[in-house]
């Protein structure tokens, strides 16, 4: 991934998205927004106790960045689970979309902007060229046992009649094995799926792991049909990256957030 300014944005560009040219797409950092410590500065989550005047700012400078509006961005109220909400006719208020409990964003209309807002959960995009399709999910350790991004493809093909061999991922940012250290009842809802991605967690102490979440939902997104080659995931920890990311662990929860976004042009 390439870092980028685009505005006053800046943000980690995924170069297998950016390439198939059908759609704007990133990971936004913490830089030149309007928000004061600790939110400083482009703190785009609305979830969080900073003035939501200025987290409107923030989101607004983002939109219009990307040539689109404020009330065209939808964001949605993420509680760690599975649903994901699909938008595919036109809607003249995706405000309301706010309050709805999801946790992934699907869409084919041009112009709308979906995001994912996070400080150490995972970010992933996927983009379908061939049925012009985009979503944005939101992985943690409870979505990433559940599977979220295997039922973001499935929802694609589901829904919207893709390939998962058309598909392009980008996993974004997020906390690094590093920093991520977990404990036995984590271990224990990885387990409980059956589905194996508990091997992400490194034994380390007795009691404790540290999780791979960016290395499960490449995995996943495998699992689910999509090409090794077609998966873009960053390295970068954002606890270890303080002057780039917000990180909810390293600053004790109180903290912005930074977006992964999509939008069709
Ligand atoms: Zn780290």
């Amino acid at each position: 991934m390439e870092m980028k300014k685009t505005g006053k944005v800046h943000y980690l560009e995924p170069q297998l998205l950016a390439a198939a040219a059908v759609s704007v797409q990133g990971f936004t950092t913490r830089h030149e927004g309007v928000s004061r410590p600790p939110y400083n500065s482009l703190n785009l989550g609305s979830n969080t106790l900073d003035s939501p005047h200025n987290v409107e700012g923030n989101r607004s400078l983002l939109a219009r960045a990307f040539g689109t509006r404020l009330d065209q961005l939808v964001t949605v109220n993420q509680v760690h689970g599975v649903d994901i909400l699909a938008i595919d006719a036109p809607n003249p208020d995706y405000a309301h979309f706010l309050k709805l409990q999801c946790d992934g964003i699907i869409t084919n209309q041009p112009g709308v902007m979906i995001g994912i807002c996070v400080a150490d959960c995972l970010p992933v995009l996927l983009l379908d060229p061939v049925k012009g399709v985009v979503a944005a999910l939101h992985a943690g350790w409870k979505g990433t046992a559940a599977e979220i991004s295997r039922k973001g493809v499935e929802a694609l093909v589901g829904l919207f009649g893709s390939q998962p061999t058309d598909i392009l991922a980008a996993v974004g940012p997020g906390i690094g094995p590093c920093c991520y250290e977990v404990d036995e009842p984590v271990l224990d809802a990885f387990r409980k799926q059956g589905n194996g991605y508990e091997r992400f967690a490194l034994a380390k102490e007795k009691g404790k792991w540290q999780l791979d979440l960016a290395a499960a939902n490449v995995q996943q997104l495998r699992d689910a049909g999509i090409a090794e080659q077609n998966i873009e995931a960053n390295e970068l920890c954002v606890s270890c990256n303080q002057e780039q990311f917000f990180s909810y662990r390293r600053d004790g929860g109180d903290t912005g957030r930074q977006m992964g976004f999509i939008m069709l042009k």
